[in-house]
């Protein structure tokens, strides 16, 4: 039987070195990594045998066992899920392919810290590594899969230090066994009773049975329902957390936990989950979410297109179906109308569990977390769903040239000035040059306060909602903001007439010099102490869009 020697990715090889040099002291999140894996797998197959049920038939139960031999001190975890073939353990266990430990690489670059290591550790924590974690307590990891439809089983091999072995095995059942040799000084591991506690204390949301030893009798360490099929009253806080950490691949704490189950025409249950910090990802063209699709406890796809809008896809968690048919294949998904009715009642919960928490000024910075977070993303549902605009309008908080904090347009439109007719808005890159604008003084000068727009989304969304409570949107850098009407300030109408006078003949000087670069050149009353500035027609573009789609070359 050939044996072939493969070299790991060079930044798997930097990682395991990372991995193995580490004390870290909660090296016991490996077992959560191992076992997440496992009953990924298990999820896997359980899809897989909807449409192809000889895959499970002859050993459909699905489940995961811990093996503990104190004589050869191995740590076994083992799956009947999906198994692996040989190109499947040459890119999932030779490369960094998946998100955890993506994420642990790229927190890592962020935080050379110039070699000494703690900052490294202390993220591995955070991250868990996936399955280079195994490399924590074991000095050797033997892998032996066999996947499920296939006769041909495999050996992988490796001391996590540059290069792995493949090759073929004969006589294995479906799934994978994971064989830790563990290192001198791990024995804890081979203990039933810390195994257990470190079960309960990570996976016990996993749905299928973890069991300890071989054989039929052999007892449960998890309880072994998914988690959003219990009450909430049995859940606790820390249970939650796990389960987002499992279902999100995320590594945070959940800003927000939603469970209901909604119950009426169409039952499904709901555990979704708000991000107290930004996914890398979130601005993806693809705005694609990552809520996991079950339908009656049979994982079907974590991209469902249509069960959440992209203006969400910040969200984690799961849905269970009662009623989507179980042998819908992922592309019919799309257009069933259930998923749309679905959609719907997702939507109408989550933006109000949101305005709960925008309308809480008590624990007004919790909201304003979450704002500074998802805010861009929010604004996008503003010109793609009509439906929830009013709801998604009473989300909004800016910063404007009032002060520092945020500020809802409730609150804007509540304290308007006399005479004031529109919501007035200034677009750019960051507050500080905003606020440094010239077109902004005589704004400031008569006390008028003025939205301050620095997500590029402000110019789609703005236009197209067109105003607030009657009061229409306007641009300061347009002509058309006229400061006239509004009371406060000084007001000398007299000198405003001479001062015409004079500027007349300067105006028609500028005009003549500047030609064609500009329309027109007129007086003002937004400046007071800058002598000119730029701004647009009323009718045509806002001068920060056109800047952006020059960027874009549009
Ligand atoms: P992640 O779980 O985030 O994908 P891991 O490093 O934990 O990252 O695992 C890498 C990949 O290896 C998995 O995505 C999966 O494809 C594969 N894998 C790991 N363990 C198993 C297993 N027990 N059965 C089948 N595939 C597995
Ligand atoms: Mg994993």
């Amino acid at each position: 039987m050939t044996e072939e020697r493969l070299s790991f990715q060079a930044e798997v090889s930097r990682l395991l070195d990372i991995v193995a040099h580490s004390l870290y002291s909660e090296k016991e999140v490996f077992l959560r990594e191992l076992v997440s894996n496992a009953s990924d797998a298990c999820d896997r197959l359980r899809y897989a045998a909807l449409t192809q049920p000889e895959l499970s038939a002859d050993d459909p139960n699905l489940k995961v066992r811990l093996l503990a031999d104190k004589e050869a001190r191995t740590l076994t975890v083992a799956d009947n899920g999906i198994g692996m073939n040989r190109e499947d353990l040459v890119e999932n266990l030779g490369t960094i392919a998946r998100s955890g430990t993506a994420a642990f690489m790229r927190s890592l670059k962020e935080a050379e810290t110039g070699g000494d290591g703690r900052k490294e550790v202390s993220l591995i924590g955070q991250f868990g590594v996936g399955f280079y974690s195994a490399f924590m307590v074991a000095d050797r990891v033997t892998v032996l899969t066999r996947k499920a439809g296939e006769s041909q089983g495999w050996r992988w091999e490796s001391d996590g230090k540059g290069e792995f072995t493949v090759s073929e095995a004969a006589d294995l059942p479906r799934g994978t066994r994971i064989v830790l040799h563990l290192r001198e000084g791990d024995d804890e591991y081979l203990e039933e009773y810390r195994l257990g506690a470190i079960v309960r204390k990570y996976s016990d949301h996993i749905a299928i049975p973890i069991l300890f030893g071989e054989g039929d009798d052999a007892k449960a360490l998890n309880s072994a329902s998914a988690l959003w099929t219990r009450s909430k009253s049995e859940i606790t806080a820390e249970q939650y957390k796990e389960f987002y950490h499992h279902v999100g691949h995320a590594f945070d704490e959940p800003w927000l936990t939603l469970h209901w189950r909604a119950e009426g025409a169409l039952e499904y249950t709901n555990l979704l989950f708000v991000p107290s910090t930004k996914p890398f990802d979130l601005f993806d063209p693809k705005r694609a979410h990552r809520v996991k699709l079950y339908v009656k406890r049979v994982f079907i796809t974590d991209a469902a297109e249509g069960l959440i809008p992209p203006y969400l896809r910040f969200l984690r968690g799961v849905v269970d179906s009662e009623d989507l048919p179980l042998n819908i294949s992922r592309e019919m998904l799309q257009h069933n109308p259930m998923l749309a009715k679905i959609r719907a009642g997702i939507t109408r919960r989550v933006l109000s569990e949101l305005n709960k928490k925008a309308k809480d000024t008590e624990n007004a910075a919790e909201y304003q977390a979450f704002w500074e977070n998802f805010g861009a993303v929010l604004k996008e549902g503003l010109y793609e769903d009509y439906e929830h605009r009013d709801e998604l309008l009473k989300l909004l908080r800016f910063r404007t040239t009032a002060g520092d904090g945020l500020v809802s347009l409730e609150e804007y439109v509540g304290r308007m000035k006399e005479g004031q007719e529109a919501i007035f808005t200034i677009s750019g890159d960051d507050v500080d040059s905003l606020l440094r604008s010239p077109q902004l003084e005589g704004f400031k000068a008569k006390g008028v306060e003025v939205l301050l727009l620095t997500d590029p989304v402000d110019e789609f969304w703005v236009p197209s909602v067109g105003q607030y409570q009657g009061k229409p949107f306007k641009s300061v850098t347009r002509g058309g903001a006229d400061l006239g009407k509004i009371q406060g300030g000084e007001e000398k109408p007299e000198e405003k007439e001479a001062a015409k006078g004079e500027l007349s003949d300067l105006l028609a000087l500028l005009k003549l010099t500047l030609q064609d670069a500009v329309k027109d050149v007129r007086p003002s009353e937004r400046l007071t102490d800058s002598a000119v500035c730029l701004v647009a027609d009323e009718n045509d573009m806002d001068m920060h869009l056109e800047r952006l789609l020059k960027q874009h070359r549009q």
